[in-house]
């Protein structure tokens, strides 16, 4: 059954809600507020955002202990929060956290929303402190009360200070940290307020990292969960009947839809009556919305709205973003996020059945659709395992070969002294000259064109300094030395470091967890187009050991400082995961390369061969070997050539 909320028809109605003769929220903001920026600059008018009105009473009615607002961007979240401070500095004045993400969050939020809204407001103007000691970036004084601006990042200025009414914003960005919880530090210093406290929860969602029932990691969509679950219905001008508006998609009747020639000018279709819903109908069925509540009030008022309603971002955009989005997983989870207002739920585990479908027929050893190739290749104590992947538009990937190297990659050295020993002198052993000369091979295509490995990641988590030899030769071919990172929060490529003494080498730090969510994104994919893997009808792709290790790993959460976090675990004790590893590395090391594909089949069309160095990179002059040389050798070094790297590569 739905609930009704009473909070918008008392407002509605006139009446003032919390103590008598003391104005609310939404209508403090239509008397006094003053926005002096961005798409809603001048007087504040509850009219243009209709749906933020009862978000805001929430925060007089003394029954709401908490408010959750789970929204996608560019829905005026943030101005919730300063018009209920704004209010309360005002009217009720008492003391105030405000806590954001990190630091210079916390400075963008003081200097660019609430000082530009004190400095328009008369109102606030006169009552916020001018002394510099009580007027900084993260105290403001006014009688009665204070604001004191903090973050997440150093949770313990939360503990020091008792405060009536806290703000989180953007709650689902907040990491666990050595010092605690922001959340639970904040909350602990609310307790002399016994009864009259308030917290708001403010938060695009981010990803959900639980993989159990009843976990909850620290996202605003748990939140959401927690309270009474208030989502904006509004009447259809057609059949008046309610509804959330909902993105829909290909397989949904309703929702939005668009011609594939004009995605900029899409329509709604009702999903009571299948009616056309224009962009322009929107203001009105705004005005006439209200906030449904699935679950029983318990103190808790959560909120859940998505970019469809936000007045001030057109459909068309939402439709184009969406488009985008299609071509990589990281796009898509952050237009789920930011649009759609949606959590992203990472995949934790690719079931094995599911992938042994997969296999096909190769026309040739590199198929139609490959662009670019990259490679992976794993240390064990007896082998080096190698996998070759072929990379198309939109990350669509090809396994072309994999394989095992049979022979001891060498002992370890430790204790040489990088004085005295020349590494480079010393030999490596025979398996990696095997591993050399395939790597240097051609691989063919349907037309008799040629293919050369372009970039390769080797992982270095053992035998580092063999790895490091090994890398340092053939450098100029962008053959590089990679490392898992346990940091469970690291992105998938962060810049290189030089590691090791003799020889420096160039060495890549992976954030292992953000490589798999990708790879098991990809493995997801059900049919080919963007991210799709396709895997050849052939040894060892048809034998069961090999797609086992593909899905060796699942995802699962550890609680570390109160919070929670995941890491991926092997699904068994005696499981093997080289074949995951290896794709790891060779996905990383398409992440280096940075394939401008458009430009790479443009000139592949154009019958230049061989493949040349995507655009992005800056080629060292003729590190290509010519055609079957046996490459038996080690390359003589390349006196003084740099690989030079954008830093944009790096960017997330
Ligand atoms: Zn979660
Ligand atoms: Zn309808």
């Amino acid at each position: 059954m739905a609930y009704s909320s009473t909070a918008k028809k008392a407002v509605q109605a006139g009446i003032e809600l919390a103590i008598p003769h003391e104005m609310s929220t939404p209508e403090w903001a239509e008397t006094y507020r003053v926005v002096d920026r961005g798409a809603r600059k001048g007087r504040w008018s509850n009219e243009t955002v209709p749906f933020l009105v009862e978000i805001m009473a929430a925060a007089d009615d003394p029954l709401v202990h908490e408010i959750i607002f789970q929204k996608s961007s560019q829905l005026g979240g943030s101005e919730v929060i300063n018009n209920i401070i704004g209010k309360r500095i005002h009217q009720s004045p008492t003391e105030i956290i405000y806590c954001a993400e990190k630091e210079d969050k916390a400075t963008a939020w003081t200097q660019e929303s609430f000082d530009s809204m004190v400095r328009v407001t008369p109102e606030l103007q006169r009552l916020i402190s001018r002394k510099p000691e009580e007027n900084n970036q993260k105290y403001k004084a006014f009688p009665g009360g204070g604001l004191h601006i903090v973050w997440a990042t150093s949770p313990a200025e939360l503990s020091s200070r008792p405060a009536q009414v806290i703000a989180f914003d953007e709650k689902a960005g907040y990491k666990p940290t050595k010092e605690g919880d922001a959340v639970k530090l904040g909350q602990a210093r609310q307790k002399t307020y016994d009864g009259e406290e308030l917290t708001i929860f403010n938060s695009t969602p981010r990803r959900c990292d639980c993989s159990m029932p009843n976990e909850t990691c620290g996202d605003i969509s748990h939140d959401f969960e927690r309270g009474d679950q208030r989502e904006y219905y509004v009447p259809c001008p057609h059949c008046n009947e309610l509804q959330t508006l909902k993105f829909g998609g290909k397989d949904c009747a309703f929702g939005l839809k668009w011609d594939a020639d004009a995605p900029e000018s899409p329509w709604y279709l009702c999903e009571h009556c299948a009616a056309i819903i224009e962009e322009f109908d929107r203001e009105e069925m705004l005005s006439k919305g209200e906030w449904i509540a699935a679950k029983e009030f318990n103190g808790v008022a959560s909120f859940k709205i998505n970019q469809l309603y936000s007045p001030f971002v057109s459909w068309g955009k939402m439709v184009t973003d969406w488009l985008e989005a299609c071509r990589s997983a990281l796009k898509l989870e952050t237009f789920t996020n930011t649009v759609l207002g949606e959590v992203w739920k990472p995949v934790e585990q690719i079931e094995y059945e599911d992938l042994s479908w997969n296999l096909e027929a190769y026309p040739a050893v590199v198929p139609p659709g490959v662009l670019v190739l990259t490679a992976g290749v794993d240390v064990q104590k007896d082998r080096l395992e190698c996998e070759v992947v072929g990379w198309g538009k939109d990350h669509e990937s090809w396994s072309i070969d994999y394989k095992v190297f049979h022979g001891s990659p060498g002992i370890e050295i430790t204790n040489h002294d990088p004085e005295t020993d020349d590494l480079d002198t010393e030999p490596l052993s025979s398996v990696w000259d095997d591993l050399a000369t395939y790597l240097m091979s051609s691989f063919v295509g349907v037309a008799g064109q040629t293919f050369r490995i372009q970039c390769v990641g080797v992982d270095s988590g053992y035998l580092a300094t063999t790895v490091y030899k090994f890398c340092k030769r053939y450098a100029a071919k962008r053959w590089f030395a990679v490392k898992g990172m346990s940091d469970p929060f690291k992105p998938m490529l962060s810049k290189p470091t030089l590691s090791g003494r003799n020889p420096k080498v160039r060495l890549f730090p992976i954030g292992t967890n953000a490589a798999k969510d990708d790879i098991f994104a990809a493995l997801k994919v059900g049919k080919p187009g963007p991210a799709y893997c396709h895997f050849p009808d052939r040894q060892p792709y048809n034998e069961d050991a090999h797609m086992k290790q593909l899905c060796s790993e699942r995802m699962v959460t550890h609680t570390r400082g109160g919070r929670t976090y995941r890491v991926y675990e092997k699904v068994g004790p005696n499981v093997r995961n080289e074949a995951l590893d290896v794709r790891v590395y060779a996905t990383v090391a398409r992440v280096i390369l940075n394939p401008n594909y458009d430009a790479i089949a443009k000139r592949r069309l154009q019958h230049t061969e061989p493949a040349d160095a995507p655009e992005a990179i800056d080629t060292p002059a003729g590190d290509e070997p010519p055609k079957n040389e046996p490459p038996t050798k080690p390359e003589p070094k390349k006196g003084g050539k740099v690989i030079s790297f954008r830093s944009s590569r790096f960017r997330r």
